[in-house]
């Protein structure tokens, strides 16, 4: 594994005190930060990254995506949930196949690293293919395969059975680069003895959940109406909180349902990007970080963003919450980095990530601050968060392994990865198309 020496960087470390380091240097080897500051004298580096201008800090973790909806994007626009799924989404996968995902997942990739992202979780269909793009690409991921339980004509794939089998397949792949969790759909997408066996296959082999909760208010009526209980509570109920859980969105959830989350040590992923765009409405960040639960960012899927950009995520994370609560104060900037970096590892499994320190993984991102917007340099995390765009990122390294150096990938063949998706996605929607299943709770028109 090759030892990288990044030279005269400043560093936002991201660590308890929120150190921040001015013209230092960052010894890598073995797939770790080795040193910060003194170099080891026989480091003998296979690479110098001369970086005097430029910023470190950990990668993003984008902890809520569907990675190969990339094949989607600009598919389905300005519709209400209900007909996004029902006339655009769930009649689009009619046609996907396995093919479609893996190019799918490659220009997911792409972007991902070239945006700063070196870790991600994802929740979609034909996880294989998926799983080699990310051995390939060299970043870490977190990986669900989609299951419904509504009978075989819904599922993409053999359901349950071939997710448990693609579970035990993958775990640990790619020198535990990749590691994989269960994924039924949701609480109103799934029957709930289905649920219940989810839960039962999570304790048999010992791996987390990855789902989507209460998204909308009629999900929350909805499940009042049939169950008596929140989502969150027949969630509970359904034993599926007993294991480390990812749960996407938590937007209409009540005080009682806080402190199940809280106490189960749920993740809570906000994805403000997709809230916005489809009207959905706004995570109580503020209050479950008071209670301690840890709460991360993701983009959701390029059908309902459009893109994969966690430093754009981050931005409309605390610009929402500050017009939200109407308090500038509210999620300052140091903290929402922490929920796209560090949060967002430990909610998808890798919590040593997200923090620049000796002996971390070396999973980091470096800006090139040779940029008029990013000058002066009053605070290296402010002109982050508030003004840095993802093309100033210049160099992303995963596990010691550099992904993209001077704005060029290193692991993807990125000309033909786009143009292989253009053509796929453009074939998939010109098939014959029917809805392969119905979101039935549906606002009216
Ligand atoms: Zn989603």
């Amino acid at each position: 594994m090759a030892k990288i020496l990044i030279k005269d960087v400043d560093v936002l470390t991201l660590n308890e005190n929120g150190d921040v380091l001015r013209r230092t240097d960052i010894a890598i080897a073995e797939g770790r930060i080795q040193a910060i500051g003194t170099v080891p004298p026989d480091l003998d580096a296979d690479e110098t990254i001369e970086a005097s201008d430029h910023v470190v800090m950990p990668g993003f973790f984008n902890a809520h995506t569907h990675a190969a909806m990339t094949f989607e994007r600009g598919w389905a626009d300005d519709l209400p949930f209900d007909r996004w799924l029902n006339e655009r989404i769930w009649v689009a996968e009619s046609a996907l196949t396995s093919e479609d995902v893996r190019w799918g997942a490659y220009l997911a990739a792409a972007e991902m690293i070239r945006s700063g992202t070196v870790g991600f979780a994802d929740h979609y269909f034909y996880m294989d293919e998926v799983a080699q793009v990310v051995e390939e690409a060299g970043l870490r991921a977190t990986l669900a395969w989609c299951v419904f339980g509504k009978g075989a004509e819904t599922e993409i794939g053999r359901g349950l059975e071939e997710s448990l089998e693609f579970v035990q397949r993958w775990q640990g792949a790619a020198n535990g680069r990749i590691r994989t969790v269960l994924g039924p759909h949701s609480p109103y997408a799934c029957p709930p003895e289905f649920l219940s066996t989810v839960a039962e296959q999570a304790a048999e082999l010992d791996v987390g959940i990855h789902i989507h909760v209460s998204e909308f208010r009629d999900q929350l009526e909805g499940s009042l109406a049939k169950y008596g209980v929140t989502p969150v509570k027949f969630l509970e109920q359904r034993g599926i909180l007993d294991h480390p859980t990812i749960a996407a969105h938590c937007i209409y959830i009540t005080p009682e349902d806080m402190e199940i989350l809280q106490a189960k040590e749920v993740n809570v992923v906000q994805c403000p990007n997709t809230h916005m765009k489809l009207g959905m409405g706004v995570t109580p960040v503020p209050e479950l970080l008071a209670r301690g639960v840890n709460v991360a960012l993701g983009t959701d899927g390029p059908a309902s963003n459009n893109d994969l950009d966690m430093l754009e995520e981050a931005r409309l994370a605390t610009l929402m919450q500050k017009n939200y609560h109407l308090d500038p104060v509210i999620l300052p900037a140091e903290l929402t980095l922490r929920l796209a970096t560090q949060n967002g590892a430990r909610a998808i499994g890798f919590p040593e990530s997200g923090v620049i320190a000796p002996g971390r993984p070396a999973d980091l991102i470096i800006f090139d601050f040779r940029r008029p917007h990013l000058r002066p340099r009053h605070s290296l995390l402010s002109n982050i968060m508030y003004a840095a765009k993802s093309p100033d990122i210049s160099h992303v390294i995963v596990a010691g392994q550099v992904l993209m150096r001077q704005g060029k990938l290193t692991t993807l063949d990125e000309e033909r990865i786009m143009y292989e998706a253009e053509r796929r996605a453009w074939r998939m929607v010109k098939q014959d198309m029917h809805i392969v299943r119905a979101y039935e709770l549906g606002r009216k028109q």
